[in-house]
C-alpha cells in the first residue's frame, strides 16, 4: 500500500470554483476572495478576516504596521516551522527563541522570563493544531505592561506586547470553547498546501484588536497595505471611470488572487465534515496507540474548551533517540507509508546556528523533536489504510528492538 502523507483535498465542487473563476474574467482579488474572508470570519468567530498570499506575507505585513524595527524583540518558540522566525527577520526585528512544554507548544513561563522593554510582539504557534496557552499569555502581557515601551504609533495605542497567533496548523480547533480565531489581537491561518483548508498558497489574518482600534478599518487599511497601499484595487479600478488612485505608504504586494481563494472556499463549506473525518482517524490512532507503552500519543483536549484541528497526529516514540526514530521512518518508508518530522527545532537548522542560536539552549524543544513521527491525517483516508499505517508503526518500532 502506498500512503501519502498529506495530499490536497480536491473535489469536483473545488474544481467547480476554480473554472468558475476562470470562466468569469476575474482571475486576481475580488468577488471569491471576499466570499472566502466571510466564511473563514463565521467559522473562526474573527471581527475581521483579511487573506493574503501565504501566512509568511501576511506575519511581516502585521510586523511591518505594528512599527517594530532594528532593536526590537519578538518572542517566538524555537520549536515551529521557520517561517514563524523569518518573519520576524524581515519586518526587521530580532526573534527571540524560547524553549516549549511537552505538549509542544511555547511556555508561558519561558516568554515571562524572555520579556524586556524591546519586546513588542509574541508569536505562540498552535502545534500540530493543539492550541496554546492564550489566557495566560495575555494576563503575562498585561502583567507586563509597566515595562513595555512603544516606539510606532500602534503600539502606544495598544500600550502592552502585542499577541500574534500564528494558526498555520489550527483553523477549526477550539480555544476557551470558542473557535481558534478571536483568541488573540491577531491570528493567522495558513492556507498552504499542506494545511487543513488550502488555496495552494495563501493565508489569513484574523483582527481582533482590542477597543480603541476599529478592526473594520484595520482590514480596510491592511487590506490596502497588501496591495501596494494602493487606494483602489484592481476590480475597482477595472469599472468604467474608476482610474484614479493614489499611493498612501509603502505597502507590500501580497493579496491572495480569486483563482486561489475558489479552491478554499469550496473547501470550507465542506470544513465541518472534513474535521469530522479528520477527527475519526486522530481517535483512531489514539485507540491504537495508547494500548503500548512506548507511544506518547499527541495532546487533543478535553473535547469541549480545547480542541485540536487535528491538522497533524504527532507520534513520540518513549525513551528513544534520534537515531531509533530516523531507523523507524526508514522502515516505515520502505512499508509505502510516507511519514515525517515536525519540527527540527530552529537552532539545528544552519541559518539560525549561524547567527547565533543554539539548540542546548533549548532542552524540551530538542527532546520534543527527537522521537516524534507525524503520521498521515487527512479527511480521504479510509480506516484501512489508518489501519495499515498504525501496522507499519508498531511493526517497525519492533523489528528494531
Ligand atoms: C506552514 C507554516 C507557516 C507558513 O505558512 P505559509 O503559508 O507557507 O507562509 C508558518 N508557521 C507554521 C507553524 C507553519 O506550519
Amino acid at each position: 500500500m502506498n500512503i501519502p502523507f498529506s495530499p490536497p483535498y480536491i473535489d469536483d465542487s473545488v474544481i467547480e470554483e476554480v473554472v468558475s473563476s476562470l470562466k468569469s474574467g476575474w482571475i486576481t482579488t475580488g468577488p471569491k476572495v471576499k466570499a472566502l474572508e466571510e466564511i473563514i470570519k463565521k467559522f473562526s468567530n474573527a471581527k475581521e478576516v483579511l487573506c493574503v498570499n501565504s501566512w509568511t506575507s501576511g506575519a511581516i505585513m502585521i510586523l511591518r504596521w505594528l512599527g517594530v524595527k532594528e532593536g526590537d524583540e519578538v518572542i517566538i518558540p524555537a520549536y515551529t516551522y521557520s517561517a514563524t522566525a523569518l518573519a520576524v527577520i524581515h519586518a526587521g526585528a530580532k526573534p527571540v527563541m524560547v524553549d516549549t512544554t511537552d505538549d509542544f507548544n511555547i511556555s508561558v513561563a519561558a516568554i515571562e522570563k524572555a520579556i524586556t522593554p524591546k519586546t513588542k510582539a509574541i508569536m505562540p504557534v498552535d502545534i500540530a493544531g493543539y492550541p496554546c496557552d492564550y489566557n495566560s499569555i495575555l494576563e503575562l502581557v498585561k502583567r507586563k505592561k509597566d515595562i513595555f515601551q512603544p516606539t510606532s504609533e500602534i503600539q502606544k495605542i495598544l500600550g502592552r506586547v502585542m499577541i500574534i497567533s500564528d494558526a498555520a496548523h489550527s483553523l477549526g480547533g477550539v480555544y476557551n470553547g470558542k473557535p481558534i480565531g478571536s483568541n488573540a489581537d491577531i491570528v493567522i491561518f495558513s492556507l498552504h498546501a499542506v494545511k487543513n483548508i488550502t488555496t495552494a498558497e495563501g493565508g489569513a489574518i484574523c483582527f481582533n484588536m482590542p477597543a480603541p482600534f476599529d478592526n473594520m478599518q484595520l482590514y480596510t487599511h491592511l487590506r490596502q497595505m497588501s496591495l501596494n497601499f494602493q487606494t483602489k484595487d484592481a476590480f475597482s479600478k477595472s469599472k468604467a471611470g474608476g482610474w484614479e488612485y493614489d499611493i498612501i505608504g509603502l505597502g507590500m504586494k501580497c493579496n491572495m488572487p480569486d483563482v486561489n481563494a475558489g479552491i478554499g472556499l469550496a473547501q470550507m463549506r465542506k470544513y465541518p465534515q472534513l474535521l469530522t473525518e479528520r477527527k475519526r482517524i486522530f481517535d483512531r490512532y489514539n485507540k491504537a496507540f495508547t494500548k503500548y507503552e512506548w507511544a506518547i500519543i499527541p495532546p487533543s483536549g478535553d473535547g469541549e474548551n480545547i480542541i485540536g484541528s487535528y491538522h497533524l497526529y504527532a507520534l513520540r516514540i518513549k525513551g528513544k533517540d534520534v537515531d531509533f526514530r530516523n531507523a523507524m521512518i526508514e522502515r516505515i518508508a520502505e512499508k509505502g507509508v510516507a511519514v515525517n518530522v515536525h519540527f527540527k527545532p530552529m537552532p539545528m537548522l544552519s541559518y539560525f546556528a549561524s547567527i547565533g542560536y543554539d539548540i542546548n539552549d533549548y532542552p524540551m524543544s530538542y527532546n520534543n523533536y527527537k522521537n516524534e513521527i507525524s503520521l498521515p491525517i487527512y479527511p480521504q483516508l479510509t480506516n484501512e489504510q489508518v489501519d495499515y499505517v498504525i501496522d507499519s508503526v508498531i511493526e517497525s518500532y519492533k523489528s528494531l528492538l
